[in-house]
């Protein structure tokens, strides 16, 4: 992205509507014009108005995240939405204008939006900064600032792709369809840490602790999405050996309670890392802690084969969330017409699930995918003999045009 295109970007902020990515410069209300989320009258037609902080990011984030937004804006015509976006600088493209990974003017905006999309940050011409200036730092920022304690990642083998799958068909069956819950700002990345003299000279600690409260709503986060699906929840911990697992288990099992319609089973991670290979099929939310989360979640995604077809969501309180796709920026393929745009696609959904409510909507996305994807359209990374080959943007109009109300 370079410095045109970014002040470009800066300057659809505030823009509603499927026009978004076409305005001119200088047209566009102040930020303290913008209505907030809520049900309004317009036309003689009620719409619902969400507004959505969108930051594209670097490499092929911009790329990825039009596609996702031309999605959005034929939802909003299909369903009669209207989605307000802001959009905003963070990670490589931050550091050229603002000298920062991540401006307070990007927390801010998106701290009063109701979800926020992400492309992806980061590449080469940042990777000699010191660690505090480089672009990733803006995604651990955007996390705690936004208090996103909730990881959801899907691991979904799509019955067309199913040869991008690592593993034997037998195993495979059908389809594979995961998602993992990872606890996201607690456990050993967030614990004590230190260095001093031990027994056998300097030593190093990192500190796993968990709280009732921190172990308690990622759980309920994990019931709720199994209620929306097939009914089971695995809890995975290493409680044979870890006090702050025993805890875990604990506090997983007390909420459970709550829900008697869903099936819960604990297996420790080194035994679950073995099952995700073994026997995908019997799992249907996993939830975890935050470093067995990190580990669980890639292999999970590896499983299924392919980077540029995995969304994300990460959760805050009441509903907030950010949504982006699991693959970093591909510096290699930017600006070539060639990333493949349904992970942030499926992300789009996503973010109408778990933050808007909008279920339909999301089906509806999720079926235009699975349509190109039968009609054998494929990107350069999902790309079989006898398919046909599209890039971004081509991909970006097939998924608009078979998008229909459900
Ligand atoms: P990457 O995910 O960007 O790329 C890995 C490989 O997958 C590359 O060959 C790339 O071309 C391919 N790929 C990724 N997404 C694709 C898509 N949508 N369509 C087709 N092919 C796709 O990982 P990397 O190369 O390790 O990292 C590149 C940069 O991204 C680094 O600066 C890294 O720090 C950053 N990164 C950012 C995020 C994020 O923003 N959430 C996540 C991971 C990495």
């Amino acid at each position: 992205m370079n410095y045109n295109d970014i002040t470009r970007y800066r300057n659809q902020r505030f823009r509603t509507g499927p026009e978004s990515l076409k305005l001119e410069a200088g047209d566009m209300p102040p930020p303290e014009t913008v209505t907030p989320t809520r049900h309004l009258r317009g036309g003689g037609n009620l719409y619902s108005r969400y507004k959505l902080a969108v930051i594209p990011g670097d490499g092929i984030g911009p790329e990825i995240v039009n596609q996702g937004l031309k999605v959005l804006d034929r939802v909003g015509q299909i369903y009669g939405h209207k989605f307000e976006y802001s959009t905003l600088l963070a990670g490589g493209c931050a550091i050229d204008v603002t000298g920062e990974p991540l401006p307070n003017e990007t927390i801010e905006v998106c701290k009063k939006s109701d979800a926020v999309i992400l492309g992806a940050v980061g590449g080469h011409k940042w990777d000699t900064l010191p660690g505090h200036l480089r672009p990733e730092k803006a995604l651990l920022g955007l996390r705690g600032q936004l208090g996103l304690f909730a990881n959801l990642r899907p691991a979904v083998i799509y019955k067309e792709l199913i040869d991008a799958c690592p593993l034997k068909p037998e195993i495979i069956g059908d389809s594979i369809d995961i998602m993992v819950v990872r606890e996201l700002t607690g456990g050993i990345y967030f614990g004590e840490r230190g260095r001093r003299m031990g027994k056998m000279g300097q030593e190093a600690f990192d500190t796993e602790t968990y709280s009732v409260g921190e172990v308690e709503r990622i759980a309920r986060i994990a019931f709720e999405i199994a209620n929306k699906r097939k009914k089971k929840v695995t809890s995975i911990d290493k409680a044979n050996i870890l006090e702050s697992s025993r805890l875990w288990r604990e506090v997983v099992t007390d909420v459970s309670k709550d829900y008697p319609a869903i099936s819960l089973d604990h297996l420790y991670v080194d035994n679950a890392a073995m099952q995700l290979i073994r026997d995908p099929r019997q799992f249907d939310v996993i939830v975890t802690s935050n470093m067995f989360g990190d580990i669980l979640s890639d292999e999970a995604s590896m499983i299924t084969g392919s980077i540029g077809m995995l969304p994300s969501a990460s959760l805050g309180e009441d509903n907030f969330g950010l949504y982006e796709p699991i693959h970093g920026s591909a510096p290699d393929i930017a600006g070539q017409d060639k990333a493949n745009p349904i992970a942030t696609v499926l992300s789009i959904a996503m973010l109408l699930r778990y933050t808007l409510h909008l279920e339909n909507e999301a089906n509806a996305v999720e079926n235009a995918v699975n349509k190109v994807l039968e009609e054998g359209y494929r990107t350069g990374d999902i790309m079989s003999p006898g398919k046909t080959l599209v890039g971004t943007t081509k991909m970006g109009e097939l998924i608009v045009e078979k998008l229909s109300k459900i």
